[in-house]
């Protein structure tokens, strides 16, 4: 038989996150590769999923979704970032960040188009890269002074006749990289000499630390008129199961989106909508606790992983640790992603699936720390006996 899967999405079978959960669940290790919370979110916000459930709010609702949703995320806009979109035409819900990007993705770049973004990437780019059509040129994050960051010339170099699009997550998931004000006009600089079209993935707006300031690339000059930004409820609010989140960008760009996701989708769920615009109306109090436990657990797990034998830099924000392997004699992150459950009782993910040239990061791998402290003391109890 001919094999059924289209060419362009061979070899992007089976994520790793299904391989090392399905580790996780036949060894009983703690799984730190997955990064979905262990606890529960907002429980008032939760009451008002059940509330639209059970007062009727159960038939489709209008495809750029609920205006009480659209006019709560212009306002948290407004509020948050001094950035004014209109909620009718601006502001477009998606079955969560990632249909957002994928519909973006879509509907921006096509065959023979180039799509830049900083590696590692989350899975779902390159993926959705090659889904358009579109090919994807990377620009690598390096440790430099105790955090990841990219050389500006390297991304200069990366731009061609053919690049459209740049994709910018951050906080970086998995680096844990807050793009600074002068990275970020280095990433403006270029998209507005070359009339790029810059998609930002900024879920984790909320999760930083040490005081470290998420900057939307829309609030730098010239950008808010060539920015997508993508959000979501998932990590702010930890519901990453209700899949809901927006899209906010120029008129002609979000029409755009629209049309592509129309017919993924249609439309978005409807209660979890409705209990997203209590969320960012609110639960913002509830948000700062949450970033300010991630931020003891970051230290909980950084810790852990340093006395571990693992050399760590330290996450300004996410649910991430990314962890060079090399101190405890390894080379290969999916080798010792495939064995730590047998040696030390514990999942991991490999990070160089996140890169083109897996080389470029085959010494790292990702814990998450999105867990209940018992849970991060005794995987990092667990790692101990590595050495
Ligand atoms: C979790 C995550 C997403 C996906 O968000 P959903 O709202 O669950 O689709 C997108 N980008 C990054 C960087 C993430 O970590």
């Amino acid at each position: 038989m001919t094999e059924p899967l289209v060419e362009r999405m061979r070899g992007f079978g089976t994520t790793i996150f299904a391989e090392m959960s399905a580790l996780a669940a036949r060894t009983g290790a703690i799984n730190l590769g997955q990064g979905f919370p262990d606890t529960d979110g907002p429980p008032a916000m939760l009451e008002a999923a059940v509330a639209a459930i059970m007062g009727g709010g159960n038939q489709y609702p209008p495809g750029p979704g609920l205006p009480e949703l659209r006019a709560a995320v212009a306002a948290q806009k407004r509020e948050r970032y001094g950035l004014d979109y209109d909620p009718d035409g601006e502001v477009y819900v998606t079955v969560g960040a990632t249909e957002g990007i994928a519909a973006a993705v879509l509907a921006l770049a096509g065959p023979g188009d180039e799509v830049i973004a900083f590696e590692p990437t989350y899975d779902s780019y390159a993926a959705t890269v090659a889904l358009a059509g579109a090919a994807l040129r990377p620009v690598l994050l390096r440790p430099d002074g105790g955090r990841f960051t990219f050389d500006p010339a390297e991304l200069r170099a990366a731009v061609t006749p053919r690049t459209r699009l740049i994709l910018v997550n951050s906080p970086h998931n998995p680096c844990g990289t807050v793009f600074t004000r002068a990275e970020l006009a280095e990433i403006a600089a270029v998209c507005r000499d070359h009339d790029l079209v810059a998609v930002t993935d900024e879920v984790y707006e909320y999760l930083t630390f040490d005081g470290a300031e998420h900057v939307p690339l829309a609030t730098l000059p010239g950008m808010r008129e060539r920015t997508v930004a993508v959000s979501s409820v998932g990590k702010t609010f930890s519901v990453t199961g209700w899949k809901t989140g927006w899209v906010t960008g120029p008129e002609r760009h979000v029409r755009a989106v629209q049309t592509v996701k129309q017919f993924l989708t249609y439309a978005t769920g409807g209660p979890w909508q409705h209990a997203a615009a209590h969320g960012l109306r609110r639960e913002l109090a509830w948000v700062e606790d949450l970033r300010a436990s991630l931020e003891r657990k970051r230290d909980r797990l950084v810790g852990g992983l340093e006395a571990a034998g693992f050399t760590v830099h330290r996450p300004q924000g996410t649910y991430f640790v990314q962890a060079d392997i090399r101190p405890l004699g390894y080379t290969d992150g999916v080798d010792l992603a495939r064995a730590l459950p047998e040696k030390a009782g514990v999942v991991a993910v490999p990070t160089q699936v996140f890169y083109q040239r897996p080389a470029d990061g085959a010494h790292f791998v990702r814990f998450a720390f999105c867990k209940r402290d018992d849970v991060i003391d005794e995987a990092v109890e667990r790692l101990t006996r590595l050495r």
